[in-house]
């Protein structure tokens, strides 16, 4: 039935705005701890540790040795829209930085209880700064800390009881997914230590992932996931375009991994972990016409121009648009048929176990 009046259109209380939009920045727990790594990376950290209590249910906390937070942005730390990285649309053109839009802190505040400790070199001790679910700063206090931030969330998801249901049921699944996203930055962040420990009821603390902060992708490699898996890659460096190139590392034709298909396949732009479905699909493609029994490990990260490419689709950055998606695409298959063809007299193919 049509009703004889139309509603009246009015707008919504601003805090359920900020839970509204809050859900779509941080849609689990790899996303919330994701956004923290990067902060960290953003600060200049060269030692990340992400310390979980009950698989992140409980409590996250990502600890580094960057920057610090200089006491004249505690207040707006945690205002949505709030960024020393980007002050206008242009900027988005020549952006360096993992973090732009001023909305994790928000977030993270507005679906868990957020709790911040920092010093820069210039403060002699360190603050601890609270902070409520929009944002705003309601305790200080001093304490004891090296130069660098601290960035605490307690029972993420709270107050979002579908979500939080979700991630109860899910909490291994979750756990598992961050796992595999902290690998990403583990390979890529050259020098930096990268830390992941998780502590379980019984106060036991479980060291879950550890890099040394070596300055090359190949000693990361090793050091995830260990030698023979090294052994088993090929090097890769292509030119695609002026400006425009990829470098990694992909199995021998003959020695891949009889795991999932998925499982240790790592994409980076610019040396941002993100999803490149086309990409993934092609190497997929490729590596099935000369080993159709297992799946190859890819480690690939693109460099190109970063007004090339546009990270400001989803909210969580992880989509990526190219100015020139095809000639990537077409100049990748070149390279691996290449690649492929003429290691493929070299390598036999093995079935694994
Ligand atoms: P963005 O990363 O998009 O700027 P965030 O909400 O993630 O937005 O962070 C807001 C601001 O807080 C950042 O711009 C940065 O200035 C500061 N900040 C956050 N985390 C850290 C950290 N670990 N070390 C130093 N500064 C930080
Ligand atoms: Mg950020």
């Amino acid at each position: 039935q049509i009703p004889s009046d139309s509603p009246t259109i009015r707008p919504i209380n601003k805090g359920s705005v900020h839970r509204i939009c809050a859900g779509q920045v941080i849609l689990d727990l790899s996303s919330a701890v994701k956004e923290l790594v990067e902060n960290s990376l953003d600060a200049g950290a060269t030692s990340v540790e992400i310390a979980l209590r009950g698989y992140g249910k409980e409590c996250f906390q990502v600890i580094d040795n960057g920057s610090g937070i200089s006491p004249s942005n505690f207040k707006v730390l945690a205002l949505k829209h709030h960024t020393s990285k980007l002050a206008d649309f242009p900027d988005l053109q020549s952006l360096t930085t993992f973090g732009f839009r001023g909305e994790a802190l928000s977030s993270l505040a507005a679906l868990g209880s957020l709790t911040v400790e920092t010093r820069t070199r210039n403060e002699p001790v360190a603050t601890h700064l609270s902070y409520d679910h929009s944002g705003v700063l309601v305790a200080e206090k001093k304490t004891a800390r090296q130069v660098g931030t601290t960035v605490t969330v307690k029972n993420l998801f709270s107050n979002l009881p579908v979500r939080s249901k979700e991630f109860s049921r899910n909490i291994r699944k979750e756990y598992g997914k961050l796992i595999s996203l902290l690998n990403a930055y583990a390979l890529i962040a050259k020098g930096v230590r990268l830390v992941c420990t998780n502590t379980t009821g019984k106060n036991v603390k479980s060291v879950v992932l550890k890099t040394q902060g070596s300055g090359s992708l190949k000693d990361n490699i090793v050091t995830l996931f260990g030698i023979s898996i090294f052994n088993c890659l090929e090097p890769l460096s292509l030119r695609i375009s002026d400006g425009c190139k990829v470098e990694g590392f992909l199995s021998k034709p003959g020695q891949g991994s009889g795991r999932n298909l998925g499982d240790r396949q790592f994409f980076f732009v610019n040396g941002r972990p993100v999803d490149m479905p086309k990409v993934t699909k092609l190497v997929n493609e490729l590596y099935r016409g000369s080993n159709s029994q297992q799946h190859p490990i890819a480690i690939m990260n693109f460099t190109v121009p970063t007004g090339a490419c546009d990270v400001n689709v989803t909210p969580d950055k992880r989509k990526v648009f190219f100015s020139d998606e095809s000639s990537i695409l077409q100049a990748l298959r070149e390279g691996l048929q290449q690649i492929y063809s003429s290691t493929n007299a070299r390598y036999s193919v093995n079935k694994v176990e």
